[in-house]
């Protein structure tokens, strides 16, 4: 007996509505007007996958938080690892766009990088 599932595509902006039909190991996605959204439907259902954004603490910065985010998504089950992984992290300014705060952030095999530049005050 086969599953149904139906996904907004969230890859572009325009939001194709997905509809992917799993029937064993066959996995059949239709409603997409491009191969990302054929191959988000497929992750959707074997191993789906989130960018995770957060904050770490920021020492000499005008602001105390940096703005961070996963380079890369990492599966839904290991958002909250992420998260607690980013509690006690710590770093000083300056602090530029793109730069690894957290190498591998839980094992996950994927870096947290900061979301923005940050410039040492004071
Ligand atoms: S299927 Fe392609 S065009 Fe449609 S939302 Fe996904 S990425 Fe965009």
């Amino acid at each position: 007996m086969s599953e149904v599932y139906e996904f907004l595509c969230i890859r572009c902006p325009k939001g194709c509505r997905l509809r992917v039909v799993v029937d064993g190991d066959d996995i059949a996605v239709t409603g997409y007007e491009c191969l990302e959204g054929k191959k988000y439907g497929e992750e959707e259902v074997r191993n789906p996958k989130r960018m995770v954004t957060s904050t770490v603490r920021i020492l000499g910065a005008k602001y105390p938080r940096l703005p961070v985010r996963t380079a890369e998504p990492v599966p839904k089950d290991r958002i909250l690892d992420v998260i607690a992984a980013l509690r006690g992290v710590v770093v000083r300014a300056p602090v530029r766009r793109g730069q690894v705060i957290v190498e591998n952030v839980a094992g996950t095999g994927v870096d947290v990088i900061a979301e923005r530049d940050m410039e040492a005050v004071g």
